[in-house]
């Protein structure tokens, strides 16, 4: 991060479920075992679009997630697969691999079992991650303090560097503490880096983004949903369909960004001072590479980057008797 912001390609759940690989709902990644040659695209699409980070779609691959759709005996199989996968892709290039864990569904305030249940299902996915040599562990969509200080000790008796995303879908954390706090209270306790993904979209995580640089130092992460969030709806599980009913998710659609607005989020997140800049839930590589490019990076994908100089009406050699019908399209 000395070198620039990290850029982190996310979302691999929601990129999947759009090319019909697994399903919206469960959101489990049984894509891994089922279809491994898609996952291993989709990374290698991140990649060349300028991600640094391959994140291993380990994804609601916990025990819980899995248990509730009846796929606990493959818990092992999928989580190797899906390292296996994501070192494979990295290869390559040397990009960063991430062990990814996220919130567990099984935490519940003031409970020891439960938290022994959590510290359980972290160890075994973190375990797995370390013995396949990830470079650090990402954390993420974590709703309660009192999970994320679980993550991050499970995650340092392993030895291995911690980035702890909350997901900031209400105005504090599930436990009662505002999110600036949260991160402070992560980053004291010796996390790596702190922040935030999904469930904002650019317009209201910057804000939550400003408070958080003026609440910690050092590496912090933003890593929005690429929707268009509101002061009413500060999340994307609350934007609304155009007749009013939830939108989330298969109704989102109408509220994406566009690649500039994915670039004007990154130019503003690096202007903060933000190490860590990516994009979640609903992110393409078209996204990514406008992201890598407002960064002033050019990767793979760039080659394609749009050149309208070259279209046969908005370009520089249009046809005589086609120039009257230019007028529409301006
Ligand atoms: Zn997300």
């Amino acid at each position: 991060m000395a070198a620039g912001p990290v850029i982190c390609a996310e979302g691999y759940v929601f990129e999947l479920e759009r090319r019909g690989y697994l399903q919206a709902g469960a959101y489990v990644p049984e894509v891994v075992l089922e279809h491994p040659e898609v996952v291993l695209q989709l990374h290698e699409e991140f990649l060349r679009a300028g991600s640094d980070v391959v994140v291993a779609l380990t994804y609601y691959a916990h025990r819980e997630k899995l248990r509730a759709v009846g796929l606990e005996n493959r818990l092992e199989e999928l989580n190797r697969k899906a390292l296996e996968l994501a070192k494979h892709a990295a290869a390559p290039s040397g990009a960063l691999v991430a062990g990814n864990i996220c919130n567990t569904w099984a935490y519940r305030p003031d409970d020891e079992a439960a938290a022994a249940e959590v510290r359980r299902q972290y160890t075994e996915q973190v375990g797995w991650a370390a013995e396949a040599g990830v470079d650090f562990i990402l954390a993420e969509t974590i709703e309660y303090v009192g999970e994320a200080l679980i993550a991050l000790e499970v995650i340092q008796s392993f030895g291995l560097p911690a980035v702890i995303n909350f997901s900031p879908i209400y105005e504090k954390s599930k436990d009662g503490i505002g999110w600036a706090e949260a991160c402070r209270i992560v980053k004291e306790h010796g996390a790596d880096v702190v922040g935030f993904n999904c469930a904002r979209g650019p317009a209201t995580l910057l804000p939550l983004g400003r408070r958080l640089r003026k609440t910690v130092d050092g590496p912090i992460a933003l890593v929005p949903v690429p929707y268009r969030t509101t002061a009413d709806a500060i999340s994307f599980q609350f934007l609304k369909r155009r007749g009013g009913s939830s939108a989330y998710t298969l109704g989102l659609d109408q509220h994406y960004i566009d690649r500039d607005e994915a670039a004007d989020f990154a130019r503003r997140a690096e202007a903060l001072g933000t190490g860590f800049i990516g994009l979640c839930c609903g992110a393409g590589p078209h996204h990514i590479r406008a992201v890598a490019e407002a960064l002033g990076r050019r990767p793979a994908a760039s080659r394609y980057s749009a050149d309208f100089s070259r279209h046969g009406l908005l370009g520089k050699q249009v046809k005589s008797h086609e120039k009257q019908f230019l007028e529409l399209w301006k």
